[in-house]
C-alpha cells in the first residue's frame, strides 16, 4: 500500500471541499494515494514547508485562506505570480526537490467559458479581492478589450485594473450594468450570511453569460435572476472543480475523470 498523499492547508481548514473532490477522483481512478485537509496556522507555515519538502510521500498541496500570499515567501515563484495574481493556491516539488508555487484558480475560472471568444470584448466584473485578481489574469490572457469593474470601493478597483494594464472603468456597485457578453461576480455578495448582489440585469444582451464564483449557496439570487431572463449561467462549483482538476493532475500525474462531474456535483451539494 502506498503512503503517497497530497493535502490542502489553511486556517481554518475543516470547511474545505478539496478533500471530497480529490478523494472522489482518486477512488474513481483507483489511485492508491490520499488527499486530506491539514490545519496550518500562519506561525507554522514556514515549518510546514521545510518538513514536507523532506517527506518523500508528499505530492504537493493546495493552499487556502489565509496563506495564499504568505506561501509565496517559502517557494520558488517561477511564473512571476507575485506580480500578477499576487497569490498561489498550489505547491509542488520538482525533480530537484525545489518547492514550486503555482496558481490554478485563473485556469479553473476560464475553463467553463473557454469556448467564448472574448477577444476585444468588454466584460463586467464585480469585486476587487483575491478571486477578482485570478479572473482579471484570465481575462487579460483571453485578450478582452476592456473590463468594467464594479466594486464597493471604486478606487481600489481602478488600481487593480491599472495593475493588470487593462482598459476599462471602475464603478460603484449601484452603477448600471453595460451591455456586455459576460458578467462575473467575484465578490462574496450572494454568499450565505452576506447581502445578495442586487444588480439590474436588463442591460445585458439575450446571449450574455452570468458567472457567479460564489458556491455556497449554489443557486445565488444573481443566478436565479439571470435564469429568469433566460441567460446562460455558470456557478461557483464549475470553477472549484476546474481549479482542483488542474492541481489533481499535477499531484497524481493523471487527468481526473471529468465525465463524472455530475456525480461529483451531487456529492458536493448533498
Ligand atoms: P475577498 O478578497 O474577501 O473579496 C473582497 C472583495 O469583495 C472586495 O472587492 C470587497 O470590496 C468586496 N466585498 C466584501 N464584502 C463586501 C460587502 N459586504 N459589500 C460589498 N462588497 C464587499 O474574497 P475573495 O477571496 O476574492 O472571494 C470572493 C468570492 O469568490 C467569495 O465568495 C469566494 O467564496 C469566491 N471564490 C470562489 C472560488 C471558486 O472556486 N468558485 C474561488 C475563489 C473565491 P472592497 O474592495 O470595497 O473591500
Amino acid at each position: 500500500m502506498s503512503n503517497a498523499y497530497a493535502e490542502v492547508i489553511g486556517d481554518p481548514i475543516a470547511h474545505s471541499r478539496s478533500p471530497m473532490i480529490h478523494s472522489f477522483w482518486l477512488e474513481k481512478l483507483g489511485i492508491d494515494a490520499a488527499y486530506r485537509a491539514h490545519h496550518v496556522t500562519p506561525d507554522t507555515l514556514a515549518d510546514y514547508f521545510v518538513q514536507r519538502q523532506a517527506d518523500p510521500d508528499w505530492q504537493g498541496c493546495n493552499i487556502t485562506l489565509p496563506h495564499k500570499e504568505a506561501a509565496l515567501d517559502h517557494v520558488e515563484d517561477r511564473g512571476g505570480l507575485r506580480q500578477s495574481i499576487g497569490a498561489i493556491n498550489t505547491v509542488l516539488r520538482d525533480e530537484d526537490g525545489a518547492l514550486i508555487g503555482t496558481n490554478t484558480d485563473a485556469a479553473g475560472f476560464y475553463t467553463p467559458i473557454s469556448g467564448l471568444d472574448l477577444s476585444g470584448e468588454t466584460v463586467a466584473l464585480v469585486g476587487a479581492g483575491g478571486a477578482a485578481r485570478a479572473v482579471l489574469f484570465a481575462l487579460k490572457r483571453a485578450d478582452v478589450g476592456a473590463v468594467v469593474l464594479l466594486n464597493r470601493t471604486p478606487l481600489k478597483a481602478a488600481a487593480l485594473l491599472a495593475s493588470f494594464d487593462l482598459k476599462g472603468e471602475a464603478l460603484p456597485l449601484d452603477a448600471p450594468l453595460p451591455a456586455v457578453p459576460l458578467l462575473v461576480n467575484a465578490s462574496p455578495l450572494g454568499m450565505t450570511g452576506q447581502e445578495p448582489l442586487a444588480l439590474d440585469l436588463d442591460p445585458l444582451p439575450n446571449d450574455a453569460i452570468v458567472y457567479d464564483l460564489v458556491y455556497v449557496p449554489l443557486e445565488t439570487e444573481l443566478l436565479v435572476a439571470a435564469r429568469g431572463r433566460d441567460l446562460d449561467t455558470v456557478d461557483g462549483l464549475d470553477m472549484l472543480i476546474g481549479q482542483a482538476a488542474i492541481a489533481f493532475e499535477l499531484f497524481f500525474g493523471k487527468a481526473p475523470p471529468r465525465d463524472c462531474d455530475d456525480e461529483l456535483r451531487e456529492a458536493l451539494i448533498s
